[in-house]
C-alpha cells in the first residue's frame, strides 16, 4: 500500500472566504500515484472547514448569510468564549456546522465525485496562515 502526505498552506485577506481547493487536491493525487483508494482532505484549525459541494456564487452568499445568521460574529461579547480576549467564537461554530474534514474514493486515478461535487476550504477566522492536510492511502 502506498502512503502520501501533503499539507496545503491558506492566507485569506478577509475574516471568511470559501476557495475552491479541487486542482490542488488533484495535483497531490498525481504527486501519489495513487490510482485506487481513499482519500483525506481536513482543515488543521478549529476556526476553519474543509467540505464538499457545488461551485455557485449565489450558494457561497447563501451560506455566508445563514452562518452569519446562526452564529453572528458581532456582538463578540454575546459569548463566553471570547471572554479569553478572543473574539473568534462565532468562527468555532461556523466550522462545527460545516465540518472538519471530506473523504473522496480514488478511482482510476481520479476523484470519484458525484455530480457537481468540489472540494472547499472554508476559512472563518482569517487574515493568518493555515494549514489543510491531505492524506492518500491506497496503491
Ligand atoms: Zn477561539
Amino acid at each position: 500500500m502506498k502512503s502520501y502526505r501533503k499539507e496545503l498552506w491558506f492566507n485569506l485577506p478577509a475574516r471568511r472566504g470559501f476557495i475552491n481547493i479541487t486542482s490542488q487536491v488533484e495535483e497531490c493525487l498525481r504527486e501519489s500515484g495513487i490510482q485506487s483508494g481513499l482519500l483525506l482532505v481536513n482543515a488543521m484549525h478549529i476556526t476553519a472547514s474543509v467540505f464538499i459541494n457545488d461551485d455557485e456564487s449565489g450558494l457561497h452568499h447563501d451560506y455566508e448569510k445563514w452562518l452569519e445568521k446562526l452564529a453572528p460574529h458581532e456582538p463578540v461579547g454575546q459569548y463566553r468564549h471570547n471572554d479569553t480576549g478572543e473574539d473568534n467564537a462565532d468562527a468555532h461554530m461556523k466550522r462545527q456546522v460545516m465540518g472538519r474534514e471530506v473523504v473522496v474514493a480514488v478511482t482510476n486515478g481520479q476523484l470519484d465525485f458525484g455530480t457537481w461535487e468540489q472540494i472547499f476550504y472554508g476559512e472563518f477566522d482569517g487574515k493568518r496562515k493555515k494549514r489543510v492536510l491531505v492524506k492518500i492511502i491506497g496503491e
